[in-house]
Parts: C-alpha cells; sequence; structure tokens
C-alpha cells in the first residue's frame, strides 16, 4: 500500500502540480525522528511530496539554512481574537486552543469565528463558565461573584453538567477547568463534572484547585478524580501551581502515569503568571497561597507595581495583573520533564498582557533551547507540536494530521531560523512579534512570509471533537 501510493503521487503529482516548495531546509519530524535536509511539497492544503531533492511548484522558497518543523500546537491560547491570531502566526503556532477555562456556549464560539481565523483554533467546554450561567455569575470570563463560592443546589448542579453535555455534543474538546477560580465547587461537584467528560471519552484540563502549599492535595483531586472516572486528565502549568514544590509535583505525575492513569502536563516558560485581580485567586489568605506579596504583583494597563493601597483600588475595578511568583529553576525543571508539553497562557488585548502571549515559542527555542540548552530542538519541537497533538487524536480526528511533517498531513508549517529565532515580547512592551520564523503555513497558506503577516488571508479551520 505504503508503495502504491508513493508510486501514485510521482506519476499522478507532476511538479508543476504543487502549490508550494520549501526547499533545502532542514526537516525535523519527531514522530518519524527525521531530522535532515529535505524539500517538502504542499498541495491543496496538505503536505503532498518529502523529497531528497529541490521540488518545482507554483511557489517556491529556499528554506537552506532553515528548520522546517510541524507548526506549533498551543493548547493553552487564552487569547482567541483576530490580534492574538498575529502574535500566535508569528511565534510560529498554527493551531491555538482555549483548553484550560474553555468556552461556552460552545457552538456559538466556534461559528464567531467560522472563516475569520488565521490559525486553527478550538476549545474545551468551560466548568467555570457553564456554572456561571447557572448560577447568575456577572463575570464576563472568570467567576466574579455568584458562580466563586456558592456551594450549588443539586438543581443547579445537575444544570452545570448538562451545561458541559451540550458542550461537548457540540464538539467541544473536553472540559476545561479552573477549579482554582471556583472554591465553593467541592469535590463531589468537580468529580462528577470529571465523569461527565468521561462519558465522551474526553480529558479534563485543570487549572488545580489550590496554591502551592496545598498543591499535594490539589494535584491528588485531580489524579483521583482521573483514577475513579476514566476522564484523562491534563494539568496547566504545574511550573505555576507547583514552584518550589516543582520536585513532587512531576513525581506525583510520574507515578501516576507508571500506575496507567492517564495525566499529562504543560508548562511556560516565564516566572511569573498573568490573572484577574477581582477573580478568588486574591481572596483573602493570598500572600500565603501564592507565596508572594503586593510588591510582586503589576497592573497591566499601567505597569506599576502594586501596593496595598493600589491593590485595594485595582480589585474594586477589576482587570489583569502579572505576577512575578516563580523561579526559572523551577521552571526548568517542568520544562525539562518529558511528560510536559509548552502551551502559553496568553492573552494580548489592544496590545497589553503577558509576553507569554506573543513570544512562548521563539522564547522556547531561543532561551531553553540554543542559549541554555535545556532541550535538544527535536524535543522542544515535539512538546510544541507532537505531544499536543497526541494528547487531543484519540477523540479529535483533526489531530491525527497535524504536528507531523509527513505525506498527507495538514501543511500546518513553521519555518524557522534556529540560529536566530527570538521572543522579543517582554513585561513591559508585551506587543513584539516573534523574530526568526520568516514562514508559517496554515492549511497550506502563508499566514506568514518574509517574516510579515500575510494580510487578507484567513486559513484557519475548526478542531472539533467527535
Ligand atoms: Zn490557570
Amino acid at each position: 500500500m505504503r508503495y502504491f501510493l508513493l508510486g501514485m503521487a510521482a506519476l499522478g503529482l507532476s511538479a508543476q502540480d504543487l502549490d508550494i516548495a520549501l526547499n533545502n531546509g532542514r526537516v525535523i519530524d519527531p514522530e518519524s525522528g527525521l531530522d535532515g535536509v529535505r524539500s517538502v511539497g504542499v498541495k491543496a492544503g496538505k503536505i503532498a511530496q518529502i523529497s531528497n531533492r529541490p521540488l518545482k511548484a507554483k511557489t517556491v522558497i529556499d528554506t537552506t539554512g532553515l528548520v522546517i518543523s510541524p507548526g506549533f500546537i498551543d493548547l493553552h491560547s487564552h487569547g482567541q481574537t483576530p490580534e492574538n491570531y498575529q502574535y500566535k502566526a508569528r511565534d510560529g503556532v498554527t493551531t491555538a486552543l482555549e483548553m484550560e477555562i474553555g468556552v461556552f456556549p460552545v457552538a456559538q464560539w466556534y461559528g464567531e469565528r467560522k472563516g475569520k481565523a488565521l490559525v486553527n483554533y478550538g476549545a474545551t467546554v468551560s466548568h467555570p463558565i457553564a456554572r456561571m450561567k447557572v448560577l447568575g455569575d456577572t463575570g464576563s470570563w472568570l467567576p466574579r461573584d455568584k458562580a466563586i463560592a456558592t456551594i450549588a443546589t443539586p438543581e443547579q448542579h445537575a444544570a452545570t453538567l448538562e451545561n458541559l453535555r451540550i458542550g461537548m455534543r457540540e464538539g467541544g474538546l473536553g472540559v476545561g477547568f479552573g477549579i482554582g477560580y471556583v472554591p465553593g465547587c467541592n469535590q463531589q461537584e468537580i468529580m462528577e463534572a470529571f465523569a461527565a467528560a468521561a462519558e465522551f471519552k474526553r480529558p479534563g484540563f485543570v487549572h488545580t484547585r489550590d496554591g502551592r502549599q496545598k498543591m499535594v492535595e490539589s494535584l491528588q483531586e485531580v489524579i483521583a478524580n482521573s483514577a475513579v472516572t476514566g476522564a484523562p486528565v491534563h494539568v496547566v502549568h504545574i511550573q505555576a501551581s507547583s514552584g518550589r514544590f516543582v520536585d513532587t509535583a512531576l513525581k506525583m505525575v510520574d507515578n501516576a502515569r507508571a500506575h496507567g492513569i492517564d495525566v499529562t502536563m504543560e508548562a511556560y516558560p516565564y516566572t511569573a503568571g498573568q490573572t484577574q485581580i477581582e477573580s478568588s485567586i486574591f481572596d483573602p489568605g493570598w500572600q500565603q497561597r501564592l507565596e508572594a506579596d503586593y510588591n510582586d504583583l503589576v497592573w497591566v494597563k499601567t505597569g506599576e507595581r502594586l501596593t496595598k493601597e493600589t491593590f485595594d483600588k485595582y480589585r474594586k475595578i477589576g482587570g489583569s495583573i502579572v505576577t512575578f511568583t516563580n523561579k526559572d529553576e523551577y521552571v526548568d525543571k517542568a520544562i525539562a520533564h518529558p511528560a510536559i508539553m509548552i502551551a502559553s497562557d496568553g492573552m494580548i488585548y489592544d496590545g497589553q498582557g503577558h509576553p507569554r502571549g506573543a513570544g512562548t515559542y521563539a522564547r522556547i527555542l531561543a532561551v531553553y533551547v540554543r542559549d541554555r540548552k535545556v532541550l535538544t530542538l527535536k524535543d522542544a519541537i515535539a512538546k510544541m507540536s507532537l505531544l499536543p497533538a497526541k494528547r487531543l487524536e484519540a477523540y479529535t480526528p483533526a489531530m491525527r494530521n497535524k504536528g507531523r511533517i509527513k505525506i498527507g498531513a495538514d501543511a500546518d508549517i513553521a519555518v524557522f531560523d534556529a540560529a536566530k529565532v527570538q521572543d522579543k515580547a517582554t513585561y513591559t512592551r508585551p506587543n513584539l512579534y516573534s523574530e526568526g520564523i520568516p514562514h508559517v503555513l496554515v492549511n497550506g497558506v502563508f499566514a506568514v512570509r518574509d517574516g510579515r503577516i500575510v494580510e487578507g488571508v484567513l486559513p484557519g479551520q475548526p478542531v472539533l471533537a467527535k
């Protein structure tokens, strides 16, 4: 069969039939282990040829000296606007998924993006938002009043679970949990939401319940939920949730995996986080829970460090803050762990936010691969493309054709210069595009060409569960 298909490709696809050829690049495909100079031919949105010789095509790009990698798949991309998709594309990301908090209603969210996205997009059904709708919370994204501390009545709990099922019937990619944002949810409520995910054989993507001093209990809760319901679990930003307890967290996950529990993790390559100041994360006692103080917090709108006075003022208004609460040594340990995927947790609105929204993937390649050698290039690419695809592919057919450079795969491709790739976004200037990623293809269409966003193209497709 294999030889037949290759023969058909040679006979049926004349060179001129290719839409795009990326010639003489260094192709790295973590699944097959390929790391060698090849030319990649693209036709009708798919990878149609991988050749030892240069290919002819309508558009030919010389990629000599550049890496041809599967496009990056961001499992934790809160920013789902045209502005954010441009930052993503310039950072080599071809699929941006909102998995941690998720969305609700699901079909409406996908409908709003259909035909309007630069990169592929998708989301889980949101447990916090499903609960907010039932309890009448007034928050626009994270809960801000009625859904935070309230214990749901049996009827409200049942209605929340039904919302989750509706979202999964509409193609939601699992259940998104922000347990730390809804402390009124007891263990039973969360467990039964996991059970709803298990009904559809889809995972829970989880921000765990509590701060670092309760990291063990918080991680035990979600691993136990996976064990008793059968729903796989993916723990987001483990480096931020565990901090100086990162060794314990990684060991717990290793052991759970060794005992057959389907648990995975992700991390982002920064020592600061970002969240909403009005959220329950900053309810009284946050200094102990986060092991942080006012001066570790930055108000995004002005860039100022907070004091007790400004903290109280801004908490009443509500808005985004960056939290400097981690250390490189803990982040490095998480990034280097074999089961860790890279995901940004990013969002940038009107140029404001955390640099991870624009620079996560270039930063891994520049700082963690090239400068500090925490990762090999191939392992980094796997963590940014193949591993996220494999996390979803059991229940998301589209992901079987992503995260790979192989014939028949979607032509989601990042072309970068390993010597020059660099994140530029900083805490004070998060709105700077990454550099050294000259070409990015999404479904065989240039989203980025010669280092610039291509205007007027919207090749992103929805990623849906089935
Ligand atoms: Zn989170």
